[in-house]
């Protein structure tokens, strides 16, 4: 264990035990309360959806596994109410310093512009990551029911519902739900239990993993936290190593170490000391946490199976390599939440379920290649790769097309929908395109006073037509909410935001777009375009015949 102070959550016998009633019934269970399972119980409770998180454990995260938060997944925290907590409490980096032996090959900028609330990454263990969400799951007593020591030992999916076996420490019993969303990680019993192929590739390439707690800044004399990665450090010859600041004084540092190390004798003190402190020098330090691991890339073919849906590392595998794990895994909560939301309150039919399956299979492949592309750069598996790779690196100090071959892991981004069923026209003008991620920007709300705030705090939960700049104020759309964003120099009326300086860059002038629920565009129209709904959401929501989710 590290030294973080573990909080045991109460086992609380289940309603089903307590009082001997029948199966209970509910719209969602969710097995697992990792990040993923945690954080969808949110999302739906603020679509205002009840599910209950069967969790087999009654700790948070145990170790030391997910640091890096991305961008995307802090926005989509802050939606779900836990964002500034995080960034308040993680260390904020953007800069990454990438060396080949002793020389500074390059350093790269993460978040080179100005005018977004949240930052380009922050480190935060995953166990302060779902503390918090813990935390904010108690926001909503009746509408999450959070129960641990609940094992999940069995399921069956009927036609109308999915009943499900729990063991606790006070006996068994069964409840029933209308969804089961299997987020039980990368070892998913239910995904084992239903005889679903997780195929991928396995690598054999070993890392030690230590966390050190260590009072003095390695990272020179202004002490900003960066993410330093080396190709053939001077201290662990022939291999790789990345060091990454976490909050409380705990450094990351990971170390290659070959297919062929024996884990045990690797994580002998006696023998991880001397590497650590070849990395720290005379610096005091004291170990937190280590651990040897290999990693897989693989995935379900589909989510959603009938009523059982897959969410997080139950549905894809990654290498650590790029954060795409756990920052992939939030971004399905985002595409999940409302729409599972909206076939459980009976706004859509379930088809629009499939559309999780499209989305996500997309981003899955995306993380997968990008996750093995770095895998396969840091340990080339053939005299051929190892050639390029060096060839690479020998470049890449003076050549900066060379500096773009370069791998450590390309870092977690927002997936991009365009080309998916539920994306809509691209209409004339500059602008975000259809499928992208809406972009943050500083604005004030309307008025001499207006509070000053950001555009991403006004976005998402529920579809809303965006009309930017006076050219744009009477575009409407039937039974949506419409939110207005004057520009500079324009009179803006009650309700309006107001620009502060980068709206009209990202978004362009007398524009309007169609925003998801999750922030996504799904269509863009120009000012002499009238606004339509036929034709865009697809097939999925409109055969419900009821329009647009509220
Ligand atoms: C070394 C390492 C470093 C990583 N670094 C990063 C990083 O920097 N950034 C990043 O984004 N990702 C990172 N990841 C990946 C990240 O940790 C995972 O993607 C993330 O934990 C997935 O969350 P999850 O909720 O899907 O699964 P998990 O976190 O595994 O949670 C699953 C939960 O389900 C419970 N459970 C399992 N079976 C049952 C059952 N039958 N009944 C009830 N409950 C059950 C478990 O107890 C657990 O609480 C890293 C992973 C590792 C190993």
């Amino acid at each position: 264990m590290t030294r973080y102070a573990y909080r045991r959550f109460p086992f609380v016998t289940p309603p089903e035990l307590a009082g001997g009633a029948g199966a209970g019934r509910y719209p969602v269970a969710i097995v697992g309360a990792g990040p993923i399972g945690l954080a969808l119980a949110i999302d739906l409770a603020l679509h205002g959806v009840r599910s209950v998180v069967l969790d087999d454990n009654d700790v948070v995260s145990v170790g030391s596994r997910a640091i890096c938060w991305a961008k995307r997944s802090l926005e989509i925290f802050d939606r779900l109410g836990v964002g500034e907590r995080m960034v308040e409490k993680g260390v904020t980096w953007r800069v990454g310093r990438l060396f080949n032996g002793d020389k500074e090959l390059y350093r790269f900028d993460l978040l080179p512009e100005a005018g977004h609330k949240m930052p380009a990454f922050i480190n935060l263990q995953q166990y302060y990551v779902e503390e918090y969400l813990v935390d904010r799951c108690h926001d909503f007593p009746d509408l999450i029911d959070l129960r641990w020591k609940n094992a999940v030992i069995d399921h069956e999916a009927r036609a109308d519902a999915v009943r499900v076996e729990v063991a606790t420490p006070d006996g068994r019993y069964s409840l029933m739900a209308d969804w089961l969303v299997a987020a039980d990680g990368s070892h998913s019993t239910t995904r084992s239990r239903m005889g679903l192929p997780f195929e991928g590739e396995t690598f054999h390439e070993q890392f030690l993993i230590v966390d050190v707690e260590m009072e003095e800044d390695p990272f020179g004399a202004d002490g900003v936290p960066e993410r330093w990665f080396w190709f053939h450090p001077p201290f662990h010859p022939g291999q790789s190593a990345l060091l990454h600041r976490q909050p409380d004084n705990i450094y990351r540092i990971d170390l290659q170490l070959g297919p062929d190390a024996d884990a045990d004798v690797e994580k002998d003190p006696e023998r991880v000391l001397p590497r650590i402190r070849a990395i720290v020098g005379d610096r005091p330090f004291e170990i937190d946490w280590l651990s040897v691991y290999r990693f897989r890339c693989a995935r379900l073919d589909r989510f959603v199976h009938g009523r059982v849906i897959f969410a997080g590392d139950s549905a894809h595998l990654v290498s650590p390599f790029g954060a795409r794990g756990g920052n992939g895994g939030i971004q399905d909560v985002d595409n999940l939440g409302w729409k599972l939301a909206a076939v459980v309150k009976g706004e859509v039919n379930s088809t629009l379920l499939e559309t999780y399956d499209e989305e996500r299979s997309i981003a899955a492949d995306e993380n997968i290649l990008n996750s093995t592309r770095a895998t396969r750069f840091m340990t080339p598996k053939s005299a051929t790769e190892m050639t390029f790779r060096d060839a690479v690196l020998a470049l890449a100090g003076s050549a900066p097309f060379a500096r773009r071959l370069v791998n450590s892991g390309r870092l977690s981004l927002p997936a991009n929908l365009a080309g998916c069923r539920l994306q809509g026209a691209e209409g004339e003008g500059a602008g975000l395109a259809p499928g992208s991620v809406c972009l943050d920007a500083p604005v004030a709300e309307a008025g001499a006073d207006g509070a000053q705030g950001w555009l991403l705090d006004h976005l998402g939960g529920r579809f809303m037509l965006l009309t930017i700049g006076e050219g744009a104020r009477a575009m409407a759309l039937p039974r949506l909410a419409r939110l207005h964003v004057a520009l500079e120099g324009e009179a803006a009326a009650p309700g309006d935001l107001v620009d502060r300086g980068f709206v009209a860059a990202r978004y362009g002038r007398d524009v309007a777009y169609l925003v998801r629920p999750d922030q996504h565009v799904v269509a863009r129209f120009g000012a002499d375009e009238a606004p339509a709904l036929s034709g865009i959401l697809g097939g999925a929501v409109a055969a419900a015949g009821k329009g647009v989710p509220a």
